[in-house]
């Protein structure tokens, strides 16, 4: 196999992004905080209630579940819109670890080499987004639940702040007794990531070996009052394990979140092993399985299965391996067998609300108002800063939690380009919901009409 492309965004813009500024990024000096102790358990009846053997046929939100939720995406919604300035973060990524106990092959986004966050950028971290009027927290990683006694305190301390805790895992480390703890604490997604049914080389994440902590997790979440909805990420090798982990989805009437493989957008140094014979991407020859994959979704998502992804982001899905793989291919030399970007398929997918096809016939994504760096955050394990997820290994100086340097002008002229390559979901479902209209007709259908009974719904459902 060939060596896939090193970085997907146009070259001066990745010089940008990855030369190294004259001084290294300034790191937060620490200031020795603490967390605090979390009382295990403040709800005992909840610990004893083992929960319904099948999933109840509704789930009926309480109303003070419904106002931390309003709490949490709503209110901060609000203050953007109305109070001067470009920086109210509504979503932020802490990413508590960058080490991680599996290795998926295609995944960049960890080191084994970098030390986890310390209790005092955790917390100042926390007490900064709540000044900005922040009250969506992610835990990231890598793993953020290896060190669980440290997430529990961040989830407990977030939740004590009012924030709406959501944490991505793979869920090895996620045993009943963690799940507990963190359930008293108050977390209220699991954004549990799952790429197969049994585990294969490249692709641990697996459903077999973290099947009796999910199937804990899954029984505890309503007397917790959490939501757990499976992220699948979508690959060349793995269609079959993506429909089976769907029907077990809906029998166990869990969402699904569906994601496609991507190469990284920025660099990588040494740290990532996989980038050469990598069997995970998606290349020309594979992009006809992938569309009858994506048709299934669709067929699915019709029938009522619970999905995050919206119809139209499903079927943008069949334009991305597209655009990622059209890219590579020039790069490459990937030409496939000629059966997946021909005249029809490229000038169908060309015509698809939100993709642009260019004078080379390139496909790209048109400009979709990203809000990265002005309503979504990540910090870095050592606490600096930086507006997404793509961006985590950028050297650019976006500052730190002591002082951000977001700058509109230099946000807007980095995203001519980089929107173009991008499937960031988080991003483009703030992009989407940063609409006062959409957000004002979610409110009254989900939170108010209905009570949030259909659980994990695409934003514009
Ligand atoms: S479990 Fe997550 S962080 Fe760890 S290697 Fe896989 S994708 Fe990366
Ligand atoms: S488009 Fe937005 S989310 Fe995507 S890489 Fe650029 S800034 Fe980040």
């Amino acid at each position: 196999m060939a060596t896939a492309p090193k970085f997907r965004i146009d070259v001066d813009i990745h010089k940008l992004l990855m030369n190294a500024p004259p001084e290294p990024v300034q790191l937060p000096v620490s200031r020795g905080m603490t967390l605090p102790e979390p009382v295990f358990p403040q709800y005992p009846a909840k610990l004893s209630d083992p929960g319904p053997e099948s999933p109840p046929a509704s789930r009926n939100w309480t109303w003070p579940q419904v106002r931390r939720k309003m709490r949490g995406w709503l209110f901060p919604y609000l203050r953007s819109r109305l109070l001067p300035g470009d920086f109210h973060p509504i979503t932020a990524y802490l990413f508590v670890e960058y080490k991680c106990n599996l290795d998926c092959w295609y995944c960049w986004a960890y080191n084994n080499q970098v030390k986890g966050m310390t209790e005092d950028i955790a917390r100042r971290s926390i007490d900064w987004l709540h000044d900005h009027g922040c009250r969506v927290l992610a835990l990231m990683g890598g793993e953020p639940l290896l060190r669980p006694q440290f997430a529990h305190k961040v989830v407990y301390y977030a939740a004590q702040k009012g924030f709406w805790v959501y944490i991505g895992t793979n869920g090895r480390l996620l045993r009943p007794e963690v799940t507990d703890r963190l359930g008293d604490a108050g977390v209220n997604v699991y954004n549990f990531a799952l790429d197969a049914w049994e585990e294969k080389p490249s692709l641990p994440k697996a459903l077999v070996p973290v099947r009796k902590n999910l199937e804990y997790l899954m029984r505890k979440q309503y007397g917790y009052g959490y939501m757990v909805f499976f992220n699948i990420n979508i690959c060349r090798n793995n269609s079959q394990d993506v429909r089976q982990i769907t029907e077990f989805a809906r029998e166990h009437r869990i969402a699904t979140d569906y994601h496609i493989n991507e190469t990284p957008m920025l660099e990588q140094d040494e740290h990532f092993r996989h980038l050469s014979e990598n069997p995970t991407y998606i290349r020309p020859e594979d992009w006809p399985q992938i569309d009858a994959l994506v048709d299934w979704l669709l067929e699915k998502n019709q029938a009522g299965y619970q999905m995050v992804n919206s119809v139209q982001r499903l079927q943008e899905m069949k334009a991305f391996v597209r655009m990622a793989g059209g890219a590579d291919l020039q790069r490459l030399g990937w030409n496939g067998d000629g059966t997946g970007m021909n005249g029809d398929v490229a000038g169908k997918i060309g015509n698809m609300p939100g993709i642009v096809q260019d004078a080379n016939s390139e496909l790209h994504f048109a400009g979709w108002n990203c809000r990265a760096g002005q309503n979504n955050v990540i910090i870095r394990t050592d606490g600096t800063v930086a507006p997404c997820f793509p961006m985590y290994p950028s050297t650019f100086d976006w500052g730190n939690i002591d002082r951000h340097k977001f700058a509109a002008p230099q946000l807007a002229d980095m995203k001519k380009t980089c929107q173009q390559h991008c499937f960031s979901t988080l991003n483009h479902n703030l992009a989407y919901c940063y609409n006062d209209a959409r957000v004002i007709k979610f409110v009254w259908t989900n939170l108010v009409k209905n009570r949030m009974r259909g659980g994990a719904r695409g934003f514009e459902d």
